[in-house]
């Protein structure tokens, strides 16, 4: 496919007109990986729109605000510092022109039912928390942190920029030096030589960040671990949804074209070729479509003889779990807790039981709470806390006000038991979103929060593909495909699709 090189081009001849409309993609869905494939396809020149079903841009990371509270309704850990750059600098720019960035310090507080533990910014201070629990443990650490950051520069320059065509392309000399870091676990790996449940726990958390349980998620992953204590938490002033605006931003200045309030209900397709879009019973002419929706949901806007997977692939796939929400405004500022708080004064390992093997209510959960007013005064009015809370659920429970509210009820009798605060009397206003609200919001599959899990049998070429197999100029993108969950994999996987399209990899 051509590609419009000059955008100030004038457009007069038949010829020209022609050229211009080779050049047309059509997005669908404004999520981090959408629109990070726009950019990178409007600055090749191509003529991009991207059509949005929901009021606003931004996808899971959307924001919500009342009463003079933000909240991020979905990402709110700004891991990995050094992706975020290399988006930006692709553009010639740096974070700093569209956001400003904090780090953390403490990056968070874990709360167990008879102690807490605080995660400062640095290895020293980590490893003198880990002595406290643990007399010993921080030299076990600083070996394990090590290796992390080997697979950390693996995973960066050698795996999550490739666009996971064929399993060649995990075979480097690096990768085969260390194979046997994609065979043992994770659970396994933070095991070498630290005994404490509750350090084990903590090295534990960040691969829930993959969606999938420690034990089935490979060693490997342990890079996320180096993200966490090595690369630091970062707080974006303003919280998570400045980096969307400052993409839209970045978007805008390359003449990329963005349609809120605009469900794609289908995929036009003739003789096998991706044609256009249907939006709101309107037909609109593309040459290339690119979808950033889930997978599965963007295959149900085909024919059904064009789509890739059946009911029964997405059946048997390990998706990552949903999550119950709640965004509160508290009347009062809050005492003991830090900007980034997890809650694991409960059991670790059946909680991850009734996520992963036994779906079901988890009868006493462990639970994140972010109170970003604890550290950016902007995000609560003044005197206000703005709290988020998050249990992780498996994907397709029963739904009901009912639950959520008991779930309410829950959060805040452990937070009671936990900070000595009884906050209920202090609760201004509530929202809850969960599964039903992931389906009606984003389509989402099961109403799953963070898309398809990161396991050994789901990680890169044996992800679903960035390019459909049936149906010519058809392209996906997103936390469903490679490289898989999370912010940074979004932005990622929005420039191995892009470079895809132009047929650069
Ligand atoms: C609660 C929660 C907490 C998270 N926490 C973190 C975190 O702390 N750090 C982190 O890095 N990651 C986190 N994540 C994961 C991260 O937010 C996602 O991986 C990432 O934002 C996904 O981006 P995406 O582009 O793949 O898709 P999405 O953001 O889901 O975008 C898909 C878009 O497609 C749109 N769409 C769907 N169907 C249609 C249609 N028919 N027509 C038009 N548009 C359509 C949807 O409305 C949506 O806007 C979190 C996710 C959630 C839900």
């Amino acid at each position: 496919m051509q590609k419009r090189l000059n955008r100030s081009r004038n457009w007069s001849s038949p010829f020209q007109i022609l050229y211009k409309m080779s050049g047309k993609i059509a997005i669908i869905g404004s999520g981090f990986s959408s629109l990070a494939a726009s950019c990178y396809l409007a600055r090749e020149g191509y003529e991009v729109s991207v059509f949005e079903k929901n009021a606003t841009p931004g996808g899971r990371a959307r924001q919500l605000k009342h009463l003079g509270f933000t909240f991020d309704m979905g990402p709110s850990w700004y891991w990995m510092p050094d992706i975020f750059e290399r988006f930006f600098g692709d553009f010639e720019k740096d974070t700093a022109d569209y956001y400003q960035l904090d780090r953390l310090d403490p990056a968070y507080k874990v709360f167990f039912a008879d102690d807490t533990l605080t995660i400062g910014a640095g290895m020293d201070r980590i490893c003198r928390e880990f002595e406290r629990l643990e007399p010993g443990s921080s030299s076990p650490l600083r070996v394990f942190m090590r290796r992390a950051k080997e697979n950390y520069d693996i995973a960066i320059s050698d795996i999550v920029y490739r666009p996971g065509h064929s399993p060649l392309e995990l075979i480097t000399p690096q990768t085969i030096r260390h194979i046997d870091r994609f065979f043992r676990s994770i659970s396994g790996e933070v095991r070498r030589g630290i005994k404490n449940p509750k350090l084990l726990a903590t090295l534990e958390f960040p691969s829930l960040f993959l969606g999938a349980k420690p034990e089935d998620t490979p060693a490997f992953y342990s890079f996320m671990n180096f993200a966490d204590f090595g690369l630091g938490t970062w707080h974006p002033r303003g919280g998570m949804y400045e980096v969307v605006r400052g993409i839209l931003s970045l978007a805008g200045s390359l003449g990329v074209h963005i349609a809120t309030e605009s469900p794609v209900d289908k995929i036009r397709v003739t003789h096998g070729q991706a044609v256009g879009l249907e939006v709101r019973g309107r037909f609109h002419p593309f040459d290339v479509v690119l979808s950033g929706a889930d997978y599965h949901h963007t295959e149900t806007l085909l024919d059904p003889g064009y789509r890739q997977y059946s009911t029964d692939y997405w059946e048997s796939r390990v998706f990552a779990p949903s999550t119950l929400l709640f965004y509160v405004g508290f009347n009062r500022k809050l005492e003991g807790v830090e900007h980034h708080n997890l809650f694991f004064d409960a059991d670790f390992e059946q909680h991850v039981t009734d996520i992963y093997d036994d779906p079901k209510w988890p009868v006493k959960p462990l639970f994140y709470a972010n109170f970003p007013s604890v550290t950016d005064s902007g995000m609560a009015p003044g005197g206000c806390e703005a709290g988020f809370f998050l249990i992780p659920i498996a994907p397709g429970l029963e739904d009901t006000p009912e639950l959520r509210s008991q779930y309410f009820d829950l959060i805040l009798s452990r937070l009671h038991k936990q900070t000595g605060q009884n906050l209920g009397p202090n609760v201004l206003f509530k929202e809850s979103f969960c599964v039903n609200d992931f389906r009606e919001a984003y389509n989402a599959y099961k109403g799953n929060a963070y898309g398809l899990a990161n396991t050994l049998r789901q990680t890169a070429f044996l992800r679903p593909g960035l390019r459909s197999k049936k149906v010519k100029n058809l392209f996906f993108t997103g936390q469903l495909t490679v490289p898989g969950p999370g912010v940074p994999p979004a932005l990622i996987s929005g420039k191995l699709v892009a470079e895809l399209i132009q047929k650069k990899i």
